[in-house]
This record gives C-alpha cells, structure tokens and sequence, in this order.
C-alpha cells in the first residue's frame, strides 16, 4: 500500500519533531498557532480531541485505519517472515513530554516483503496500546523504521511483568525526568535485544497512534511477549502513568498472522 506525500512528509516529520522538539520556551502569545497542539491523554488534551485540536490532526477523528486495535481475529492470508537486521548503534534516551524515546544513530533495519526499513527510533507505551482479545499489557515498545521512499513500519513488543529486563537496565536505570532531558548511551543499543525468541506476529495497516496520526503505517505486532521487572515498569509509570490511545475501529481492515 502506498501512502500519499503530505501524508508521509507529516508522518516524517511528526517523527522528526518527537526527535528534537523540546518545550517551547516562553513565546509572545498569538504566535501559538505556529505551534502544534499541545496534546496528551486526559482531560481537555485528550485522545477524543486530538482531531479537533488542529486541521493537520483530522485524521485522529476522520481516519478510517487508524492505530491502535484490538486483535480479536486473525487468518486472512500470511504474512511472511519478518527479516531482523538490527545493529549495535550509537543511542540516545530522551523525555519527548510523552513518552521515553530511544533514538539511534546506525540501529540497523528489518526487511519486509523485500524492502528494507530502517530503525530510526523506539519508545514505549503504558498500558499497551495494542490489545489482543480485549486484553492489554502492562507496557508495549514500538519500534519505527522508515523505507526509502518513505513508508513507516512498526514493531510492537509487548511486555509483562516478571523478571528484570536485561537489555532495558541502561534505558530504564536513568530514565530522564524532565521534557526536553535526554541520556546518552554509553556502550550503545542493540534492538535484537528486546525482542522475543519466537518471531510470530500480527500484521496489519494502521497509523501513528500520536497526532497527527497519519495513515499507510505498515504495523507487526510481536505475539510472544518479553518480561521486565515491576520496579521497571514502576519507573517508567512514575513519568508516564498513562500514554496510550484507546483501540480504534478495524473498519473492514484485515489481520493476518504468521
Ligand atoms: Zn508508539
């Protein structure tokens, strides 16, 4: 599926903007409407107002395949193999003001149906946005790669809670408090590392789950589930107690699953 050029250049940036804005520092008043939105995930801020925040947010209220969704079925077709080629990188964690995002430099790609996706970021939600048969987990990272020409593709892990999470130690050990903060990774990030054993997943077209929600995102979600540790998920919920966007309707869309 392709997706059409405003839509990709407000994905990418969008994206882009996840990477480098910081609060906007005290402006004069009545230049605000060259600043996005300033959305969240409750009251005034929330999920159900992203569409009427601003004319680029629409299609978090007009889009017809929009993400998240619950996965109660799946079957249509199969999807094949999902070619992991993630790279030890150079990583940085930065506070966005929604989410802890780790952006890396070199983190390698997947190959989907032959094209090769690179990973430009990855960051994590409470509770999962993604659910399967109505259920949600504790926590889901989604990992974005971009094509090219431009096509998104996500990868969602999920998460439960159990043992400590070994790979996440140096991301959530030092999370940064404040919006704007960021961390540099030491002895960098490999991505290889957060994902499950078995590699079985749903597949499925979707969106970014954030404003502006742009649609022609191509999504995997991960079925097997990683753990990590109570106090990591405690970390994380001390800065971000809730930030996912309530399931959207599958309007006909297909789920397959390998
Ligand atoms: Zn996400």
């Amino acid at each position: 599926m392709r997706i059409n050029q405003p839509a990709l250049s407000l994905a990418v940036a969008a994206l882009l903007a996840t990477f480098t804005l910081t609060t906007p520092a005290a402006e004069p008043k009545g230049h605000a409407a060259h600043h996005p939105a300033h959305w969240g995930y409750s009251g005034e801020q929330g999920a159900n107002h992203w569409g009427s925040m601003e004319p680029g947010f629409a299609l978090c209220k007009n889009g017809k395949e929009q993400s998240p969704i619950d996965i109660k079925m799946a079957g249509s077709g199969k999807p094949s193999a999902i070619d992991f080629g993630y790279a030890q990188s150079g990583a940085e964690v930065i506070n966005n003001g929604h989410t802890i995002q780790v952006n890396v430099a070199n983190g390698g790609s997947i190959k989907l149906d032959g094209t090769d996706y690179t990973l430009l970021q990855f960051h994590f939600h409470t509770p999962s946005e993604e659910k399967i048969g109505g259920k949600a987990y504790p926590l889901v990272a989604h990992l974005v790669h971009k094509s090219a020409a431009g096509q998104l593709a996500v990868v969602a892990v999920l998460f439960e809670v159990g043992d400590e999470n070994q790979a996440l130690k140096p991301v959530f050990s030092a999370l940064p408090a404040k919006e704007g903060e960021a961390t540099k990774l030491t002895s960098g990030f490999n991505a290889s590392a957060i994902l499950p054993a078995y590699k079985g997943h749903y597949k499925f077209m979707g969106s970014l789950t954030t404003p502006p929600c742009s649609e022609g995102v191509r999504w995997q979600v991960m079925k097997q589930r990683v753990e990590l540790s109570k106090q990591q998920l405690d970390a994380f919920r001390k800065l971000f107690p809730m930030n996912a966007r309530p399931v959207q309707p599958l309007n006909g869309r297909k789920v397959e699953e390998s």
